[in-house]
């Protein structure tokens, strides 16, 4: 560059400068923690429970299982693509706990990889116990209840740990196994997780395994359901994600 190459114009400063991101690892809650404890403990119960009553088909506790994780990955879409969505910071209870964090991965997606398993996994322990305790109710003697429990079971371990495999989608160098699991597309697989931030930046929300996806996107899911919650509301999809943009 010579002395009368122009120089780059300065951008002009915002007024209102965004808040600097966390760049630390967030300490978990206590609740977080115990969460994780929670879910744990009544996984176990509840398969010593399945385990104990396997009297059902091996082929219907294959297909409830295999149900069950499906549902997890829906689930992760449905809640990702809300919170990506709709409301922003200023949102009454769900705006600092659940909409602030999905706002900051995608201004910061490493942010993340830098937190522990108890603040990575804590809130999805908290949604997911309650669920495992319900089944703990389902009665003895139900012949379908082996493959209910096989089914719950089976779910809220995909829900607990989509946080988890998410994780997993950003880290630069995962353990051997988990790259393993990621090119067996068991779990989230990163390059298909990398488009969710790219442009558009509307896609991809399933973040357990991904299955779903490419099925969602091709009959246009979430736009639909946009499309339906603005007619009925008024609102505007992703207008405070992209303001951020
Ligand atoms: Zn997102
Ligand atoms: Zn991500």
């Amino acid at each position: 560059m010579n002395a009368t190459t122009p120089l780059t114009p300065t951008l002009p400063i915002p007024a209102e400068a965004p808040e600097a991101l966390p760049t630390v690892p967030r300490i978990p809650g206590w609740h977080e923690v115990a969460a994780v404890w929670v879910f744990g403990l009544l996984s176990a119960v509840l398969l010593y429970r399945a385990a104990y009553s396997l009297q059902g088909h091996p082929g219907v506790l294959l297909a409830a299982a295999f149900l069950g994780y499906v549902g997890s990955d829906l689930a992760s879409g449905l809640v990702h693509w809300g919170f990506d969505t709709w409301g922003s910071a200023e949102t009454p209870i769900l705006g600092k706990v659940f909409i602030v964090p999905f706002r900051v991965h995608h201004s910061d997606p490493m942010d993340i990889t830098r937190h522990g398993f108890a603040a990575t996994n804590g809130h999805t322990a908290l949604v997911a116990s309650p669920v495992l305790a319900l089944a703990l109710l389902l009665p003895g003697s139900w012949s379908i209840t082996p493959a209910l429990l096989v089914l719950v079971l089976s779910l809220c371990a995909g829900v607990f740990a989509t946080n988890q495999f998410h994780k997993w989608a950003h880290e630069e160098s995962p353990a051997a196994w988990v790259q393993w699991l990621q090119r067996s597309h068991l779990v989230l697989g990163r390059a298909h997780h990398a488009l969710h931030h790219a442009r558009p930046y509307a896609r991809n929300y399933c973040i357990t395994s991904g299955w779903l996806n490419g099925a969602l996107d091709a009959v246009g899911f979430f736009r639909t359901l946009e499309r339906v919650i603005t007619a009925v509301t008024g609102a505007q999809p992703r207008r405070d994600d992209l303001s951020q943009a």
